[in-house]
């Protein structure tokens, strides 16, 4: 919209919350339809692009609503290309560094196949991120359809869901409820945290470009979990210890994003150092209400393997 766009959002809020856009509603040029898009999709009017971000993307979640999440990356993503079709639009589908698996190539670059169990309790995330990315390049090569692949690797910031499971609301929230921190194994696993201000730019500058296969975008500044972990204590000022839970199944030992493409061809890099993205980040968990950091629903995930 600051691009002086007209913006349709579009979600069916089975992870997604109102809160997170209210502040839009005032404006003349947006609009959201509550709408699941697994569903024939019907849009009025002219469309330039359509960016497909619709999801779960925590492993909770996949393990919760796991036929969902298996359903929106394949149906979901074959109603929008048919919608791109039909409007002549140019479509960015998000993709994710889970085509990567439990990578056995050290950091991750777009050449790379992975190494994905298939009938994991990730497999229905991770098989419907590979079929959108099949099923986009069917389109592009067999329709000429106009697409664009990101692989989105870890990314957070302000308005994260605080009980979706993923490290950094788990840590925020229990650094803020005074409880202490739960590390899966021995958090010898290494993640790669880009704030969502550097996420949306690589986003943006890829759906302008004429580029067409799948780049990544993430923070390539890796870090292991347990050092996660005695960060977000020195960063909240708390002093919470740290407690070992078992290491969920199939959870990547190690992930970093190879930019290489993502500089080159989009002039882009991270901006945002974790230390100021998490001050950012926890400043806006902060600011939630004890009622709501003291949901129960919120503080049920410390064992995932129980799902
Ligand atoms: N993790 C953890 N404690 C938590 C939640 C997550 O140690 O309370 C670990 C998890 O096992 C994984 C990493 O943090 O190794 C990142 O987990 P997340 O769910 O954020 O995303 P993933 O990258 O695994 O999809």
């Amino acid at each position: 919209m600051a691009e002086g766009y007209h913006v349709i959002a579009m979600d069916n809020l089975i992870t997604g919350d109102l809160k997170n856009i209210e502040h839009l509603f005032k404006e003349e040029h947006f609009e959201f339809y509550h709408h699941d898009v697994t569903k024939f999709v019907t849009v009025p009017g002219k469309l330039d692009y359509i960016l497909h971000f619709a999801s779960p993307a925590s492993p909770i979640d996949y393990l919760k609503i796991p036929i969902q999440t298996l359903k929106v990356g394949a149906l979901g993503t074959h109603n929008l290309l048919g919608l791109a079709k039909e409007k002549k639009a140019r479509i960015l589908i998000a993709s994710t560094s889970e085509v990567y698996g439990d990578p056995l190539v050290h950091p991750q670059t777009e050449e790379y196949y992975g190494n994905v169990n298939t009938i994991g309790p990730r497999g229905v995330y991770d098989e419907a991120k590979r079929f959108q990315e099949s099923i986009t390049m069917a389109y592009n090569r067999f329709h000429g359809l106009e697409t664009r692949i990101v692989r989105i690797f870890n990314t957070y910031g302000p308005r994260m869901r605080l009980n979706d499971g993923r490290v950094i609301p788990a840590f925020m929230g229990q650094a803020l409820r005074g409880e202490d921190l739960t590390v899966f194994g021995d958090g010898s696993q290494t993640r790669s945290f880009c704030f969502v201000d550097d996420q949306v730019e690589g986003i943006y500058r890829l759906l302008l470009s004429d580029y067409e296969l799948p780049v990544n975008i993430g923070n390539p500044h890796e870090i292991s979990i347990l050092e996660f972990a005695e960060e977000i204590i020195k960063l909240t000022g708390t002093d919470q210890k740290i407690v070992f839970k078992p290491l969920p199944k199939d959870d990547p030992m190690q992930r970093q994003p190879d930019i290489t493409k993502a500089k080159e061809i989009l002039g882009w890099e991270p901006k945002v150092g974790r230390e100021e993205g998490m001050r950012k980040t926890f400043d806006y968990f902060k600011s939630l209400s004890r009622e709501d950091l003291d949901k129960k629903e919120h503080r049920d995930f410390s064992d995932r393997n129980r799902y």
